[in-house]
């Protein structure tokens, strides 16, 4: 049977997030039921939702940051049980068969993945719906545990910005002795400034603004770099191993390429659109220099970096909301108003901000 749920949901890309009573599907055998407690708010939640990148449906119930309390599992289910603490990310299905999903690499699974929200569900077709809202049913591969000790609140961003951050750094293999840079101080940012600095790394940070100096060397970066200063861009000219760039704009990137050493890597994990101004080839070829991306990261590495981060007592700086300041908190998002993420306490849905 299908159970009723509350939510808020964008009934077009013009309006606002508003309350929205809907069904989340019957259990199947693998799925696990899960009472959402916290959810944080990404920014992909608010393109999605106002049709920035093309590929919205509507409603829609955003949100893919989702940690909960299992109520109920279906009988194929083997590594979860009622009452434990779990979380959700960005997928929730894929094709569970190609050689990227047979290498925990679901987020690049050949057939693409199944979003948390807005994507048709790959047995029945209907949209999923994610986390803003007071439940969600999900297939056991696609949840991950949440740590022992872990604060809940804050690690719920973990499940997008920590992973997206994570993934990388750990694929390029980022370790002591390294020099990493991290372009841009947001929700990915931050998050990127204390998973390096955990690993091991020398970190700079890149800002455009002067006003976030101190604030970078609080959250654990040992240098910054205002990037907008040609004198201090020029000072770490061929300094870098890496540079990890979290800008979800256009924007050049041909200053940071000059400042990797020889077989550097900038690695872009923000930027979907078409990079622009052009990249030297130049500024490649002559220093044999890589220009990688990477896309969140698979469900084990999405285990591997809560984990991670539990032990190293790492989470994200958090504002905490209720439901109906949801609107307000977008705005402000939009803004870049949030250090660093907006979560919402899903307690306000149940106690009646929410439909009639
Ligand atoms: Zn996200
Ligand atoms: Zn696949």
């Amino acid at each position: 049977m299908s159970t009723p749920a509350k939510g808020y949901a964008a009934h077009s890309a013009e309006t606002p997030l508003e309350p929205w009573n809907f069904e989340r599907r019957a259990p199947r055998a693998d799925d696990v039921s899960i009472e959402i407690l916290y959810c944080g708010v990404c920014h992909s939640d608010l393109h999605f939702a106002r049709d920035d990148w093309g590929m919205a449906s509507y409603p829609v119930v955003p949100g893919h940051e989702i940690v909960g309390r299992v109520t109920a599992v279906g009988d194929a289910v083997t590594n979860y049980k009622a009452g434990d603490i779990v979380g959700v990310g960005c997928m929730v299905d894929s094709c569970r068969q190609c050689s990227s999903c047979n290498s925990g690499l679901e987020q690049y699974c050949a057939e693409g993945f199944t979003m948390t929200y807005g994507s048709p569900d790959r047995h029945d077709n209907t949209l999923t719906q994610g986390g803003y809202s007071d439940s969600v049913v999900v297939s056991e591969r696609f949840v991950v545990r949440m740590p022992e000790g872990i604060d809940l609140k804050s690690a719920a961003p973990l499940l997008c910005a920590g992973i997206t951050t994570y993934s990388p750094l750990r694929h390029f293999g980022v370790k002591k002795g390294h020099k990493v840079g991290i372009i841009g101080m947001g929700g990915l940012g931050h998050m990127g400034v204390k998973l390096a600095s955990a690993l091991g790394a020398e970190v700079t940070l890149f800002t455009r603004s002067e006003s976030k100096v101190a604030e970078a060397k609080k959250q654990g970066a040992d240098h910054v770099v205002v990037s907008t200063d040609e004198s201090q861009m020029a000072a770490v000219t061929e300094t870098f191993d890496f540079m990890l760039d979290t800008v979800p704009v256009q924007h050049d990137i041909n200053p940071y390429l000059n400042a990797l050493k020889p077989d550097g890597t900038h690695i872009l994990v923000g930027l979907l659109e078409p990079i622009e101004p052009p990249v030297s080839g130049a500024g490649l070829v002559f220093r044999r220099r890589v220009l990688a991306g990477s896309l969140i990261g698979g469900m084990p590495e999405t285990q591997e970096v809560l984990d991670f981060c539990a032990e190293h007592g790492i989470t994200c700086d958090v504002e905490m909301i209720n439901i109906d300041q949801i609107n307000e908190a977008w705005d402000r998002m939009a803004k870049g108003d949030v250090r660093y993420r907006f979560v919402i306490d899903m307690a306000s849905i149940r106690e009646g901000n929410s439909a009639a």
